[in-house]
């Protein structure tokens, strides 16, 4: 190791052996924002890449208060109590403002945080929910090649980022809270769209009836969102994350959907259009970042902007004039 940390031999060869300090600062550096740190960050995931897709890969997603961090608690003890390494990872949107996060950091989950067989990690913090996005996905190869064999990505039950996340799991999760019609409601059609299972929380003590209940009326509404996959059915199913009642039906469900598509290799197929996706991500999160930062865009951008704000100019002849100003065309 040099004053200024560890080469990226010593990165690469301390997270394949599950060095825990070197596993958080690869990850450190795959959330770096300095290009320096970025193109070190390339080249460990290139040398990681071998080591990586052998975890189970669950998206847990819900909204504020539906009991997440409770969950991922008392499920990770579950696991790591059977003996499976378990790695947390977050994407809070909320992150990418300075205002603070809603999914909060990780002592929301002091138990596993503290277990040497658990590794939990808040969410990065980026310019745009792509960037958030891009740093997670990352950061679970990272996490794989260390040799954690369930990675769970925590989201919240708010705009995009639950597509976000979805796009880079296996299974994806969704907690509910009991209370059937004003909850429904409040059901995106695109969320259950997402789903591969519901599970609703909280059902103990006298919101164990409600939560029965709205079991009943999520399975209904699964029957009519459009199948996610041919050999799979979405379900809802009632939990207790508190009491831990029905966690491990639940996480039967889990491996019994990766079963399912692992063995018709539907896992792999899925994985290999995520990886296409991300790909363009990529190149559009490039593009624009090279947009933004051309002369000719940074000179004019403000002006044009303004220029649109007030009317003066249409929002399409404005884009033409910037594109071709970035692709130096025109005069
Ligand atoms: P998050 O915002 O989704 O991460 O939710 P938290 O895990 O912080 O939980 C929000 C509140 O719900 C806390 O007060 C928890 O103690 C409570 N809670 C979480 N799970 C359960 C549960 O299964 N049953 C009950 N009764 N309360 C729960």
């Amino acid at each position: 190791m040099t004053r200024s940390g560890p080469t990226l031999d010593e990165l690469v060869e301390g997270v394949r052996a599950g060095d825990r300090v070197l596993l958080a600062r690869a990850i450190t550096l795959v959330e770096s924002r300095l290009p320096e740190d970025q193109a070190r960050a390339q080249e460990v995931l290139q040398r990681l890449l071998p080591h990586t897709g052998g975890a189970l890969r669950v998206g847990v997603s819900g909204v504020p208060g539906v009991g997440k961090s409770t969950f991922v608690e008392a499920l990770g003890a579950r696991l790591v109590e059977r003996g499976r390494r378990v790695a947390v990872l977050a994407v809070d949107p909320s992150s990418t403002l300075s205002g603070g996060s809603i999914l909060g950091d990780k002592s929301r989950m002091p138990s596993l945080a503290a277990d040497e067989r658990a590794f939990v990690r808040p969410s990065p913090s980026a310019a745009s929910l792509g960037g958030v996005a891009r740093r997670t996905r990352e950061s679970m190869l990272v996490c794989e090649a260390a040799g954690f064999d369930v990675v769970l990505v925590e989201t919240v039950g708010v705009g995009q980022s639950e597509t976000a996340v979805s796009d880079m799991v296996d299974v994806f999760l969704v907690l509910m809270l009991p209370g059937a019609g004003d909850e429904l409601q409040g059901v995106k059609k695109g969320i259950l769209e997402l789903a591969d299972l519901v599970a609703v929380n909280k059902a103990d003590g006298e919101q164990l009836s409600l939560a029965r209940e709205a079991v009943g009326h999520i399975s209904a509404a699964l029957r009519y969102a459009p199948a996610r996959s041919e050999h799979w059915t979405p379900r809802a199913m009632a939990i207790s994350a508190k009491t831990g009642e029905g966690l491990d039906e639940l996480w039967e469900k889990i491996e019994e959907h990766r079963r399912v598509h692992g063995s018709k290799g539907v896992v792999e197929a899925r994985r290999r259009d995520q990886h296409a996706r991300w790909m363009w991500s990529l190149v559009e999160e490039r593009l624009l970042d090279a947009f933004r930062e051309h002369a000719v865009v940074r000179d004019w951008l403000e002006e044009v902007e303004r220029d649109v704000r007030e009317g003066r100019v249409t929002a399409a002849q404005a884009a033409r004039g910037l594109v071709e100003g970035f692709l130096g065309l025109g005069g």
